[in-house]
């Protein structure tokens, strides 16, 4: 451009004198309106910059949230943190390659959710199994020989399966459950099949590995089981295990997964957004190498005609015709700038109100995540620590009593009788026990103590730093208490006791080992005639 200025000026020079000066001031006028409309283009392009620069850090702060899911994901997104000094094609294909680590990242999403595209959807997205994982369901659970009062059940599991080509995870947790009424119901005689059962049951589930080895755990107890009280107890436990972990699993796949579509349409925008700045700056090169092109070809028309022409009224006309078309280009050419930069401008409003959503979006769906998180680890009647949460604080302060050689003991707690409060009172009056022994004895453990239910009527108290006399004075004293209490149901006295076994970890032993020889010395106690606690001699 500058070049084409130069020329101008070096033509007017070049000017007979006496036309200089009308000259000059005419091309006065079109010089300043030349260099506005260059400046204007300079600034616009610096502010479009800028605004690409904001596009991306906003987004960048937005995929934060996204880092530790995926190693790839992770490089793509240093990279591109680090690509502010990258070339711009450089900074796309990165843009491009979080999209694509993104979608290998989604887990497989429900075929319409991404017409909700802008706002995850509130309901759960069914996790889907394997589809080979349904046939041997169905077989299973053909195989089942229940007592006819429970045929409807079984019914209902068959109608099920055969109506979905797909089993999720919640289906597979409403069998595991009704297989642990069934088996309950079963005689001695059914132990063998329904060790079978459960087995195949096992091995049929295809969860993520780590629950994949909880389970695998309890193979060997299954084999180990002779009695149906034994087998009752581990269906019981697949069952629970199952319901937790599906509960868990379900809310944040689903958050995630809705997230993760609304992340993916947001990042192919940008994308766009950016491909769309690219095209409209190339268009503005061009743009403006025609003007100046056709800058170029007024002025030398015009050295042509003040060199070859006399006639100064021809010449003056001429000269002001192509004046005339110098500033009609310039005219058009602020125009379409003018145009191209709302166009811009106006994607780029609709990119930043969209991502200010995405970021509140972000937001609302961590504190989400973390209430589905807490509840999945809870249980909903008494609001204690479920099973899941005694997994996981159990793996935590094993790893710790192995680290500091300190003492770790166990207490598995269970009702007496708890079976009669229901037939007697009600479930209703059950369930009130349940709540009540929870928050009588959470108020007698200290704050290091993991207190939570295992299921049922069943209860577990992580000891840290306890040895075993220390466990057994507490379980003792829990247990003294729970008698002392007076718990009342519509008025009436109900009799409320329990019954513990208490095992300290001895060198090198697993949690499951522990837990294990705790519960044998529950059956012990209540063996011996309830409302006692018996230790493991380790
Ligand atoms: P024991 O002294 O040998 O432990 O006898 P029990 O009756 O307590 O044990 P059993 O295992 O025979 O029965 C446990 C009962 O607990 C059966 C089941 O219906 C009941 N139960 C389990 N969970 C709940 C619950 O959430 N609410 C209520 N109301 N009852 C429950
Ligand atoms: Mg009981
Ligand atoms: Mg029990």
């Amino acid at each position: 451009m500058m070049r084409a200025s130069l020329k101008l000026f070096q033509t007017v020079a070049d000017m007979p004198r006496h036309m200089e000066t009308a000259a000059k001031n005419r091309s006065e006028d079109w010089k300043d309106k030349y260099f506005k409309a260059l400046n204007e283009l300079d600034d616009q392009e610096r502010l479009r910059a800028e605004k690409v620069t904001r596009v991306s850090r906003d987004l960048l702060a937005v995929l934060q949230h996204f880092r530790g899911s995926d190693a790839g994901f992770d490089k793509d997104l240093e990279q591109l943190q680090k690509g502010e000094k990258l070339a711009e094609d450089a900074q796309q294909s990165r843009l491009r390659s979080l999209v694509v680590s993104l979608a290998r990242m989604a887990p497989p999403v429900a075929r319409d959710s991404t017409a909700s595209a802008t706002r995850p959807a509130a309901t759960a997205v069914p996790v889907p199994l394997a589809q080979d994982s349904v046939a041997p369901l169905r077989e299973l659970v053909g195989l089942l020989k229940v007592p006819n009062r429970l045929r409807p059940v079984i019914e209902d599991l068959t109608r099920r399966l055969g109506a979905s080509a797909n089993a999720d995870l919640p289906l597979i947790g409403a069998i595991a459950e009704q297989l642990s009424v069934i088996l309950g119901e079963a005689g001695e005689d059914r132990t063998l099949a329904a060790r079978d059962v459960l087995q195949a049951l096992i091995d049929h589930l295809s969860l993520p590995s780590a629950a994949q080895a909880r389970l695998g755990a309890i193979t060997p107890q299954l084999q180990n089981a002779t009695d149906s009280a034994a087998v009752k107890a581990i269906a019981k436990d697949l069952a629970d295990f199952v319901v937790d972990y599906v509960a868990g699993l379900h809310t944040e796949v689903s958050g995630l997964n809705s997230f993760l579509v609304v992340i993916k349409a947001r990042l192919g925008e940008v994308s766009g957004f950016v491909d769309l700045e690219k095209t409209e700056r190339k268009v503005a090169s061009s743009a403006r190498d025609d003007l100046n092109k056709s800058m170029q070809l007024s002025l030398d028309t015009i050295r042509g005609r003040v060199n070859t022409t006399d006639d100064l009224k021809q010449l003056k006309d001429d000269i002001q015709r192509q004046i005339g078309i110098i500033d009609g280009n310039l005219n058009a050419f602020m125009k379409s700038e003018g145009a191209r930069s709302e166009r811009v401008d106006e994607q780029h409003g609709v990119l930043a109100k969209q991502l200010e959503e995405l970021n509140r979006e972000t937001d609302r769906l961590r504190k989400q995540l973390v209430e589905a998180q807490d509840q999945a680890l809870h249980d909903t009647l008494t609001g204690l620590p479920n099973r899941l949460a005694y997994n996981e604080r159990m793996h935590m302060e094993h790893a710790r009593w192995e680290r500091s050689g300190q003492h770790l003991s166990l207490v598995v707690l269970d009702i007496d009788r708890f079976k009669s409060i229901n037939d007697t009172f009600g479930h209703q009056a059950g369930d009130r026990v349940l709540k009540y022994l929870a928050r009588e004895l959470s108020s007698q453990i200290r704050a290091q103590d993991f207190f939570g239910r295992f299921g049922g009527e069943e209860f577990v108290l992580i000891l840290p730093d306890t040895n075993r006399a220390g466990a057994l004075k507490l379980a003792d004293s829990l247990r003294r208490h729970i008698e002392s209490c007076r718990f009342k149901f519509k008025d009436q006295p109900v009799a409320v006791t329990i019954s513990c076994g208490v095992a300290e970890f001895t060198p090198k032993e697993t949690p499951m080992h522990a837990f294990e020889r705790a519960d044998t010395c529950l059956y012990a106690a209540k063996n011996n005639g309830r409302n006692r606690c018996e230790v493991s001699a380790g």
